[in-house]
């Protein structure tokens, strides 16, 4: 009895112990679940019996005692927009045999929606029909919620980089000036599409009109990790020309070192023709006398600064008014346009030359040298002649001629105090002399 009674009770203990084994069991399977967010469920098919894991319930928000656990139980917490696809992925995949994997919606009864991750398996009897159906839940929440968040940003992002690329005239290029990227933009106003201007060197759309001088020092600036900002005239495919306010900045690369540039740009094109219009004069194309009285004390300026000779010089058609009332005035005006267009084509260094009003050019050109103040004028005076424009009353030629009178401000050694007005008036006077001593000659006087 004795030995019975004590195997008994080893038995007892042994089932006792195996109990705590399995509570410990089921406990740390109830953690390792609550931490992982993932609880599992069981479907007894045969008894259409459910059973939820602890975290199966905390996903759903639900107690045990206020659910009672079945498949149509678990339909009924399904988010709506989801439930005929859940369905669809449970019954293939009882159809078929075959787990499955499954994302979807489901709704709290605080009316929380919470993302799931659904993974099944299926257990066969002995007659290959399915018995069971084991799964887990895992609460995604917060990974769908983050990817959500990330598409979203994305999705803006997107939307905020074509805004650029469409609205902003920028491009990037490499350390030595080809185009790595250029916008909708930047091609619009260029004329170009972008396979014509990646791989390019973005002097493709420089204007010959712009002085070498601005690109020398833009590069310099750059190059020496500097943004460089300015007006710039580019020229576009068809070769006709725009205006951009530039911003060009080097990106520096986790080397420390220069990787790339960076432009970006805006339309000034409307700006820049206004400003241009202010001091064109309309029927020559040449700079007006509104842009003559600016530059002529910039220039008297420079001159005085750089040691150099200034000379300035006006030009006047011989007996013009006789032209007029002998050809008509259209004519006349054929003649100014002709006369503008030549003397804006004097090939000289620093050259500029102006219509000063009715038939009077002015120029103002900067030499190193003295005597090159009575051959550039010469050189124009024999260039109104040489375009043989027949003037029957004019007694100084057969064509029409003009008069010139130089004013010579010799910066180089003396240190000559004048000022615009003087430089006028000495000018002025020589063209009197020019015309007093028989017309279509130049008079000038150094000072
Ligand atoms: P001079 O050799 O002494 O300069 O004689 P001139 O006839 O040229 O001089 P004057 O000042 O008496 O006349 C200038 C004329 O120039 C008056 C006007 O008929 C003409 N003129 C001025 N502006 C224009 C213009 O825009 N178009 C035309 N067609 N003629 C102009
Ligand atoms: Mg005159
Ligand atoms: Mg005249």
């Amino acid at each position: 009895m004795g030995e019975d009674f004590g195997y008994t009770n080893d038995l007892k203990n042994l089932i006792d112990e195996r109990i705590l084994e399995l509570q410990k069991a089921k406990q740390n399977l109830d953690k390792a679940q609550e931490i992982a967010n993932i609880g599992h469920w069981d479907l007894d098919l045969k008894k259409n019996k459910l059973f939820w894991s602890d975290e199966t319930y905390r996903i759903f928000g639900l107690k045990p005692k206020e659910f009672e656990a079945s498949y149509e139980n678990f339909l009924q917490r399904i988010h709506p927009d989801d439930m005929e696809s859940v369905k669809k992925a449970y019954s293939d995949s009882l159809a078929d045999k075959k787990p499955y994997r499954f994302a979807h919606r489901i709704v709290l009864p605080s009316g929380e929606i919470r993302y799931v991750e659904e993974r099944c398996e299926h257990t066969l009897d002995e007659n290959g029909e399915i018995s069971h159906s084991i799964g887990t839940v895992h609460d995604i929440t917060d990974i769908k919620r983050i990817q959500i968040a990330l598409e979203d940003t994305n999705k803006k992002l997107k939307e905020y980089i074509k805004i650029v690329d469409e609205n902003v005239i920028t491009s990037q290029a490499d350390t030595k000036g080809i185009v790595t990227y250029a916008s909708e933009a930047f091609c619009r106003i260029s004329g170009y599409t972008k396979e014509e201007l990646i791989g390019k060197n973005h002097n493709i759309v420089r204007h010959p009109d712009m002085p070498k001088a601005v690109f020398e020092e833009l590069w310099k600036t750059i190059k020496s990790g500097k943004t460089w900002e300015g007006e710039i005239k580019n020229r576009k495919k068809d070769g006709s020309c725009y205006w951009v306010y530039s911003v060009i900045s080097p990106i520096i690369g986790s080397n420390g070192k220069i990787e790339k540039y960076t432009a970006v740009r805006q339309d000034i094109t409307d700006k820049k023709l206004i400003e241009e219009l202010s001091i064109t004069d309309e029927l020559t194309g040449l700079f007006n006398r509104r842009y003559f009285n600016k530059m002529i004390e910039k220039k008297l300026q420079s001159a005085k600064e750089e040691k150099k000779v200034f000379c300035f010089l006006i030009m006047d058609v011989d007996n013009f008014k006789k032209y007029n009332d002998f050809y008509g005035h259209q004519k006349g005006d054929f003649v100014l346009k002709g006369i503008g267009k030549t003397i804006k084509n004097i090939n000289e260094n620093d050259y500029t030359a102006f219509r000063l009003g009715g038939e009077e050019f002015g120029a103002i050109y900067i030499i190193k040298n003295e005597n090159d103040a009575d051959k550039i004028a010469q050189k124009i005076r024999q260039s109104i002649e040489d375009l043989q424009i027949e003037h029957k009353e004019n007694n100084a030629s057969p064509f029409v001629s003009a008069s010139i009178g130089v004013a010579i401000a010799d910066f180089s050694t003396a240190n000559n105090n004048c000022d615009v007005d003087l430089v006028y008036k000495i000018a002025d006077e020589a063209l009197y002399r020019a015309k007093a001593n028989g017309r279509n000659r130049v008079e000038k006087t150094k000072f």
